[in-house]
C-alpha cells in the first residue's frame, strides 16, 4: 500500500482536481470492455435477494448552471424535449425490471437527484411515479430521497412530492446570502429559502435536509456563521454540509486553468473550510445535533437515517437510471452513457444504455466499504472479519500507524477504529492511502 501524501496534503490551495472519495475503485479504471463482459452478465444473472436493492434517477434539468457545477446537466431543454427524456427514464427502468438481477425484487429505498428533480412540472412528476411505480412500486421503499432547489417549489409540487411517498426531502440551499447565491450562479434567492422550507414542514414531510457548501466563492467568516445561524434558525432534521471543491469540469475550474480571471473571488483554502465546517458542527451540537458522518448532523438520530449512503456504502445493489448515472449490480459497477443523444438513443433500441463498467475483485470491494463507512467516522473490524475474512488491523498497520502520527486516528481497537475530528473533517484526503498502489496519484473520474 501507498501512504503517501495526496495533492491536497502538499498544497492546502483549493486546486483544481477531484477531492470527494465516491467509490472504489477510482472511475477512471472502469471500461467500455467490461460493459459487455461483466455488466451485462451480472444483469442477466440471479442476485443475491438479501442484498438490499434501490434505485437512483438522475433528473438532469436545471434553471441554472451554478460555476461550482461538475454534474450532466441541461438548462436550456424545452418542456417537450423533458418528457422525451422521462419517457426514456421510464422505459430504461421497464428494461431492468425485466433484467434476472432485478426482476421481482423489492425496491428498498430511492433517490431522485440531479440536476434538480423539482425543476419537473407538478404533471411531470405524477405521470412519472405512476409509469415507474406501475413496473415495480417503490410504496414499501425504506427511504424515498428528494433533492430540491428552493425557488422551484410551490405548496402544490411539494404536496404531489409529498404524496409520491417522499420521506426525506433535500433543499439545496447551499448558502443563505443573495451576493454570495449570484456569485456563484445559483438560480434561487434568500425570501425563497424560508417560503420553500414553510411549505414543506406545514406538509409535514418526515425530513427535511438543508445542505450548504463551505467555502463557495466570496464567502467570508462573518457570512458563514450567519448561514449557520439561520440553519438553526430553521430547525431542520438534519443539515449535510460539503467543502466547495473544484473538479476539472466546473466554470470556475475552466476560468482557472484558462487564466481568463472572470471569477475575481478566491475560493477559500481547505483548512478554512475545515475549520468552518468543524465550527458548523459545534454549534449544531451545542443545540442538539449529532455528528452522523463527515458530512452530516442529524437531530434525532433514532428517527432520522440516510438508508441511501449506508446501504451503498455497505455493497447494496442500486440501479441508476437516467444519463450518465452510476449504478452497482450483482458484484458489478457501471455508468450509463453520458451523452443525451447516446443516452436516448440506445434505450430506444431496447438496449441497457450502459457505457462503461467494473467488477472489483473481493479484496477491492472491502476496500470500497472500508473508505466509505470511515466517513462516518468509525468502524468495526468484526463487521469486516465477518463478511470478508479480513483483520483490519494486521492488514492496514502502516496505514493506521500513519493516521496516528498524523493525528487523524482517535482509536484503533478489536473494538472500532475511530477518526479524530480533524480527521473527519479531512477524510476524502486520507482515503486514498487504503488503495492499492496502483490505483493511488491516477485520474479520479
Ligand atoms: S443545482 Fe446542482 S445540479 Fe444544478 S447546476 Fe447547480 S450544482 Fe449543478
Amino acid at each position: 500500500m501507498n501512504p503517501g501524501p495526496s495533492k491536497v496534503e502538499l498544497n492546502d490551495q483549493t486546486d483544481v482536481g477531484s477531492y470527494f472519495v465516491a467509490t472504489y475503485p477510482p472511475f477512471s479504471v472502469w471500461s467500455a470492455e467490461a460493459v459487455d463482459r461483466d455488466a451485462r452478465p451480472a444483469l442477466a444473472s440471479t442476485a443475491d435477494g438479501s442484498v438490499p436493492l434501490g434505485v437512483y434517477l438522475h433528473i438532469p434539468f436545471c434553471r441554472k448552471r451554478c460555476h461550482f457545477c461538475y454534474f450532466r446537466v441541461y438548462t436550456d431543454k424545452n418542456a417537450q424535449e423533458v418528457q422525451q427524456y422521462l419517457d426514456v427514464l421510464a422505459r430504461e427502468w421497464e428494461l431492468y425490471a425485466q433484467q434476472k438481477a432485478v426482476a421481482g425484487r423489492r425496491v428498498d429505498f430511492v433517490y431522485f437527484g440531479g440536476g434538480t428533480p423539482s425543476f419537473l412540472s407538478t404533471q411531470q412528476l405524477q405521470s412519472l411515479a405512476a409509469r415507474l411505480s406501475a413496473v415495480a412500486s417503490w410504496r414499501d421503499a425504506e427511504e424515498v430521497t428528494f433533492e430540491c432547489e428552493p425557488g422551484t417549489l410551490t405548496e402544490t409540487k411539494l404536496a404531489a412530492i409529498r404524496n409520491l411517498g417522499v420521506t426525506r426531502l433535500s433543499l439545496g440551499i447551499e448558502n443563505f446570502d443573495d451576493r454570495i447565491l449570484e456569485l456563484n450562479g445559483r438560480a434561487h434567492r434568500s425570501p425563497e429559502i424560508g417560503q420553500a422550507f414553510r411549505y414543506a414542514r406545514s406538509l409535514a414531510f418526515p425530513q427535511i435536509n438543508i445542505d450548504l457548501i463551505a467555502g463557495m466563492l466570496g464567502e467570508t467568516e462573518e457570512n458563514w456563521r450567519d448561514c449557520i445561524r439561520k440553519t438553526l434558525a430553521l430547525e431542520p432534521d438534519s443539515v449535510t454540509i460539503y467543502q466547495m471543491e473544484l473538479p476539472y469540469n466546473t466554470t470556475i475550474s475552466k476560468d482557472l486553468l484558462r487564466g481568463t480571471k472572470v471569477f475575481a473571488e478566491p475560493v477559500v483554502n481547505w483548512a478554512t473550510k475545515r475549520r468552518w465546517v468543524g465550527e458548523a458542527f459545534e454549534a449544531l451540537e451545542r443545540a442538539g445535533y449529532h455528528v452522523r458522518s463527515a458530512y452530516t448532523a442529524v437531530r434525532d438520530p433514532s428517527r432520522t437515517k440516510f438508508l441511501y449512503t449506508d446501504r451503498l456504502w455497505q455493497g447494496a445493489d442500486m440501479v441508476g437510471l437516467g444519463v450518465a448515472s452510476f449504478g452497482h449490480v450483482n458484484g458489478v459497477h457501471m455508468q450509463n452513457a453520458d451523452t443525451w443523444e447516446s443516452y436516448s438513443a440506445a434505450v430506444g433500441r431496447g438496449d441497457l444504455p450502459l457505457n462503461r463498467a467494473y467488477r472489483p475483485t473481493h479484496d477491492e470491494r472491502m476496500i470500497r466499504e472500508l473508505v466509505l463507512q470511515l466517513k462516518l467516522g468509525s468502524v468495526r473490524p468484526s463487521y469486516f472479519r465477518n463478511k470478508y475474512g479480513v483483520d483490519l488491523l494486521d492488514r492496514f498497520r502502516d496505514e493506521l500507524a500513519s493516521l496516528s502520527r498524523e493525528g487523524s486516528l482517535q482509536e484503533a481497537s478489536n473494538e472500532r477504529i475511530a477518526l479524530t475530528r480533524e480527521g473527519l473533517l479531512r477524510v476524502d484526503v486520507l482515503l486514498p492511502r487504503f488503495f492499492h498502489p496502483e490505483h493511488v496519484g491516477i485520474r479520479y473520474t
